[in-house]
This record gives C-alpha cells, sequence and structure tokens, in this order.
C-alpha cells in the first residue's frame, strides 16, 4: 500500500485540473450482468431477461433497445484493455450481476494479474455455487499468488431474512456451504469476506446481522449501505436507510470493528472501514460529498459491453473501449472524462458508495493522518 503514497499529489492535481491524467489506480470491471439472484435491492438482473422494461418509475443506463446489440466484452478483449493499463491499477474489482456465471472468469482475472499486478483483487459473489464456486476461487488465489484475492460473499440477512432479501430460496443456506468449502485447503492469499448492504430492509438490526456473520469464522464482515444507483434500475426505489437510522448503526458498527482485533496491515484496514462508516454516514445525512469526491480520477469503472464511467452510482459513459481500440487510456483523457471529472469536482453528485470512498479517503490528508493514529494506537 505505501507504494500509493507517492501517486497521491498526481491524483490530487489531476483532480484539480493542472496535472497530467493518469490512470485510476483502482478499477472495477463488471463482467457481465447476468445474475442468478433476485434480490430486491438491485434490478441488474432483469436485463437479461427478454422484457428490458425498468420497473415502473425508474430509469437504466442503457437504451433497452441497444442493449442485445452490446455483447459482454470478451476474454481477448478484456486482455487488451489490461494490456493498455500496465501496471496502473493497485485495486482491481471482478463484479456482476454474478461474476462466476462467467466460464472464463478465472482466465479474464488471471490475464489481469499478469498484465496489471494488481496488489489486491476482489470479488463480490452470491455465493449460491458451492460445487464449483470454492474451487474457481482457490484457483485464481493460487495463481495470483503475490496479491491479496478477497471474495466477498454477499450475506444481507440471518437465514430465510436473506433469502427474502435476495429473492431466492435456499440462499443462506447454499452460501454457508460454500463458505465451508472455501475454508478447506485455503490458499494464504485469499481473504473470504462476508458482505452486507444495509438498506431499509434490514438496517434495524444490522449489528445484529454483522455478530452473526462474524460467529461464523470468515476473515472479514464489512458492510456498506444500499444505495440508488442508474447501474441497479433501483432508482427512487427507497433502498437506502434513513440517514438517522444509518448514523445510529455506523456508530455502532465503527464502535464494534474499532475493538476488534488486529495486527499488521488488517489494523490499517480496520482503521479505514472505521472512518469509512462514519463518512458515510455524514453523506447520507448531509446529501453532499462527504470529501471530494476521487471516481473519475483514482476510480473508475468498466461496464459489461466496455462502457467506462467514472462511477456505477451515476453510471454516465464518458466512452467505450471498443471505440478507442481498448486503449482504456483514450477514454480517461478524452472530452467526456474531462467533463465528467468537472461536475464530480463542482458537487453535483453525492453518495455513499463504499468502493470510491476507500480511494477518496486515501486522497484526504486529514482522513489519511486519522487512519494512521488510528492503526498507530491500535
Ligand atoms: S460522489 Fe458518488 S455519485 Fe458522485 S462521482 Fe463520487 S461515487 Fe459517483
Amino acid at each position: 500500500m505505501l507504494e500509493i503514497l507517492p501517486q497521491i499529489p498526481r491524483y490530487v492535481a489531476m483532480r484539480r485540473g493542472i496535472g497530467p491524467k493518469i490512470l485510476p489506480l483502482n478499477l472495477v470491471f463488471a463482467v457481465t450482468y447476468r445474475c442468478n439472484s433476485r434480490c430486491k435491492s438491485c434490478n441488474i438482473w432483469m436485463y437479461t431477461k427478454k422484457s428490458y422494461a425498468p420497473p415502473p418509475g425508474q430509469e437504466w443506463p442503457y437504451d433497452a433497445s441497444q442493449l442485445e446489440q452490446r455483447p459482454e466484452l470478451t476474454l481477448d478483449e478484456f486482455r487488451r484493455i489490461f494490456d493498455s493499463l500496465g501496471h496502473a491499477p493497485f485495486y482491481l474489482t471482478f463484479t456482476g450481476g454474478e461474476p462466476f456465471l462467467r466460464d472464463d472468469l478465472e482466465e479474464i482475472v488471471v490475464a489481469a494479474y499478469e498484465r496489471c499486478q494488481p496488489k489486491v483483487i476482489t470479488i463480490p459473489t452470491s455465493a449460491m455455487y458451492w460445487k464449483t464456486t470454492p474451487q474457481r476461487v482457490h484457483a485464481i488465489a493460487r495463481a495470483c499468488r503475490d496479491a491479496d484475492v478477497i471474495l466477498n460473499i454477499s450475506m444481507d440477512g440471518i437465514g430465510e431474512e436473506h433469502d427474502r432479501i435476495r429473492g431466492v430460496p435456499h440462499n443462506y443456506e447454499l452460501a454457508l456451504k460454500t463458505l465451508e468449502r472455501l475454508k478447506q485447503n485455503k490458499p494464504e492469499n485469499l481473504v473470504i469476506g462476508l458482505h452486507t448492504v444495509v438498506s431499509s430492509l434490514n438496517v434495524h438490526h444490522a449489528t445484529e446481522i454483522v455478530d452473526h456473520l462474524e460467529s461464523l469464522g470468515p476473515d472479514s464482515v464489512i458492510t456498506e449501505v444500499a444505495e440508488e444507483r442508474l447501474e441497479m434500475g433501483n432508482r427512487n426505489s427507497g433502498i437506502t436507510p434513513d440517514p438517522e437510522t444509518y448514523s445510529r448503526v455506523a456508530a455502532e458498527l465503527s464502535r464494534k470493528v474499532s475493538k476488534r482485533p488486529a495486527r499488521g496491515f488488517a489494523r490499517i484496514t480496520r482503521a479505514f472501514r472505521t472512518e469509512y462508516y462514519q463518512l458515510a454516514a455524514k453523506a447520507l445525512r448531509e446529501g453532499k460529498q462527504a470529501l471530494p469526491c476521487y471516481a473519475g480520477v483514482a476510480s473508475g469503472h468498466v461496464a459489461p459491453d466496455g462502457d467506462v464511467w467514472a462511477c456505477c452510482v451515476r453510471a454516465e459513459p464518458i466512452g467505450n473501449v471498443r471505440a478507442v481500440d481498448y486503449d482504456f487510456g483514450r477514454v480517461w483523457r478524452g472530452y467526456l472524462a474531462d467533463k465528467m471529472r468537472k461536475s464530480i469536482a463542482a458537487g453535483e453528485c453525492a453518495c455513499p458508495m463504499a468502493n470510491a470512498f476507500y480511494t477518496t479517503m486515501l486522497m484526504d490528508p486529514k482522513t489519511l493522518a486519522k487512519v494512521a493514529l488510528r492503526a498507530a494506537i491500535g
């Protein structure tokens, strides 16, 4: 992580429009919109249904009539994008939909590892494929041995509550089976995380869920706030918890996290997490950026069809890698990317989205100092 520090002034200058446009250190690749979940908090699974109409009163980032003409990026296309990125990304995420619905997920992740040498690779999953996912994850971790490979299993409730929120019977039971298999012969660089989206559906007992998940013995338990994202087709769905209730939950989560024993690098991640919960609550309460957001500068998102976004909350394309011969930098340095950066810097949006937020926290000297202090005093 120390290797990121010299980069920070360059990103700060870029956000101010006074430095060269460098590539992001944190990139999310959504490898598919196909999904085996039917979550109440997300409508991505509907993209692949025959009828593309968004739910009433909501919108999707794509013109529905075009979606069929926008196939997922192939493995070869991914390879070309990764070639263009070089060693810029420190942190890569491969998400969906359900990423394990791609038969070539292992090849995609390993291609990224070989070309970009990221230090952290995260893959979220519903973990319902208990027979195949553990061996696929172990194979990825073994092939990416110099990176921390974090598998985050979605767990939004306890038992049947989880199944109700995720819209699939027995999801909880299947996820537990996957968890147990993942723990057997676990490669050293594999981190098994349990990940809860705190929404209006479960906020009333979010801390109880977290306590329960801790008791299942994963390497980490993390939460983030449910957001209304254009990408998810869930705007105006009321899924985001009300700011006051979430603030109380965030204070409790921060307190719990800060008391969790940790050593070495885990102390730093714990300090970041403690800080994140507080800042996410602030963003919700105030409805403005709790810190100047670095999405579009230090972090970005690539959709399954190659569209590039600053973030998945706004989901506004700043270009498509297919139109520029898979040279990501050409999109990142383009006119639309500049326009998006100006809009974000002007505070025209705000959200508590965890992925972009952690990068943003790195760029803020005060937050960085607080995190360093927290990590140092334990
Ligand atoms: S504040 Fe949120 S919506 Fe706005 S650019 Fe940052 S991550 Fe995206």
